[in-house]
C-alpha cells in the first residue's frame, strides 16, 4: 500500500494474516520491495 513515495506496511495493511505477525512481514516485505524498485535500485 503506498501513497506517493509514502509506503505502508504492518499487520493491518495484511488481507489474508491481518492481527498476526505474517500480515506485517509480508507487507514489510512487499513495501520494501517496492521502496527499492521506486528507487531504481533493482
Ligand atoms: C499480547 C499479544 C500477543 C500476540 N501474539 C501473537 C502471536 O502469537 N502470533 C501472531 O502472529 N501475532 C500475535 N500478536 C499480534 C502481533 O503482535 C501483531 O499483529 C504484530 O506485532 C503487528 O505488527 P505491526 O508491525 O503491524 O505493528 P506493531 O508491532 O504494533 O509495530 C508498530 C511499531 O510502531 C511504533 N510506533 C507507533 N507509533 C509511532 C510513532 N508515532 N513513531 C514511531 N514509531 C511508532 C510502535 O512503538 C511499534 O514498535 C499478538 C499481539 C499481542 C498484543
Amino acid at each position: 500500500m503506498s501513497l506517493g513515495n509514502l509506503f505502508f506496511a504492518d499487520t493491518l495493511c495484511s488481507q489474508n494474516f491481518q492481527g498476526y505477525i505474517e500480515g506485517g512481514c509480508r507487507t514489510a516485505k512487499i513495501a520494501a520491495a517496492k521502496i527499492i524498485r521506486s528507487n531504481g535500485l533493482k
